[in-house]
C-alpha cells in the first residue's frame, strides 16, 4: 500500500487579500514522481515555497511523515529531514570542480554524518548517476546549461533526499539535454523517496510523472495519470488550450 510522504491539509497562503494557495489538500506517496502544472500565478511555486519553509501559511498545515509539520520548521530543519529543492535558475560556483559542488551538497546535507572514504563513494556514486562522472575536475563555469541543471540535481541527491522537489529543471534545455533529463528522473525514483517536479514541458511530464496535479488559482483543477489530464476539459480550458 501506498506511504503517504506529504499531506498537504486546507493550506492557505494570502499575499494581502489575495490567495496564491486556496484550501488546498493533497497527498503524495512515497515512490511516486509527481508532476505540478499549471498556468503562471496557479500557485505552483508557492506550495513548493512552504514545503521548503520559506514561506508560512495563514491556514492549514503540511505534514511529513505524518507528524513532521513544515508549517511550523525552519527551511534548515526541513532540509535536514531529507527535504531537499533544486531551484529553478542553476547558481554553481563557477570556479569550483564538479567534484566539489557533489562533495559540498554530501557533507552539508547527508542525514547520517560520512566519513571521508565514505564521501568519495558517495560523491563519485552521485556523478555516475547524473551522467557528470567525466566532467568531475572541470570547473562548474565550463559546463553547458544542461549540465548546470544536472550538477545542481546531483548537489541536492549527494544528501540522499526522501522528498526531492525540482523546479523547472528542463527550462532551456535542448532536445537532447530533455530526454536525459527524463532518463534521470526516472533513475531517481525509487520506493522510499517522493519526487515532485513543476514543469511546463508536457511531453517530459508525460515521459515522468506518475501523477500529475495540475493547480488553477491556488486550488487543484485536476488529478490523475497525463493522459487523463490531457483529455480532461477543463484542463484544456485553462491550460493546455492556451
Ligand atoms: P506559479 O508558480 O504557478 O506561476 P506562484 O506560486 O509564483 O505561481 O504565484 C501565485 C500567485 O501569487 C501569483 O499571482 C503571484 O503573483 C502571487 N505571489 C507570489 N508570491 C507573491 C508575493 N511574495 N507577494 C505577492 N504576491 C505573490
Amino acid at each position: 500500500m501506498a506511504v503517504t510522504a506529504l499531506l498537504v491539509d486546507g493550506l492557505t497562503v494570502r499575499f494581502g487579500s489575495f490567495r496564491a494557495i486556496d484550501a488546498l489538500s493533497l497527498a503524495i506517496d512515497y515512490g511516486e514522481v509527481r508532476a505540478v502544472i499549471g498556468p503562471n500565478g496557479a500557485g505552483k511555486t508557492t506550495l513548493l515555497d512552504v514545503i521548503s519553509g520559506i514561506t508560512r501559511p495563514k491556514e492549514g498545515r503540511v505534514l511529513f511523515d505524518g507528524a513532521f509539520d513544515l508549517t511550523q520548521a525552519s527551511d534548515s530543519a526541513i532540509a535536514r529531514a531529507g527535504i531537499r529543492r533544486k531551484f529553478q535558475k542553476p547558481s554553481v560556483f563557477e570556479g569550483l570542480s564538479v567534484r566539489q559542488h557533489i562533495a559540498i551538497g554530501a557533507d552539508a546535507g547527508f542525514r547520517r554524518a560520512l566519513d571521508a572514504p565514505a564521501l568519495e563513494d558517495r560523491v563519485s556514486e552521485v556523478l555516475e548517476t547524473v551522467g557528470l562522472a567525466g566532467h568531475a575536475t572541470h570547473l562548474a563555469g565550463e559546463l553547458s546549461h544542461g549540465q548546470k541543471q544536472w550538477l545542481e540535481i546531483g548537489m541536492v541527491l549527494a544528501s540522499d533526499p526522501k522528498v526531492l522537489m525540482l523546479d523547472e529543471p528542463v527550462a532551456g534545455l535542448t532536445d537532447e539535454e530533455t530526454e536525459r533529463t527524463a532518463q534521470l528522473v526516472r533513475r531517481l525514483n525509487r520506493p522510499d523517496r517522493a519526487i515532485i517536479v513543476v514543469e511546463h514541458d508536457m511531453d517530459f511530464v508525460e515521459r515522468i510523472a506518475d501523477r500529475v496535479t495540475v493547480l488553477h488559482e491556488g486550488r487543484t483543477l485536476f488529478e490523475g495519470p497525463m493522459d487523463k489530464v490531457r483529455a480532461d476539459a477543463g484542463v484544456i480550458e485553462v491550460y493546455l488550450g492556451r
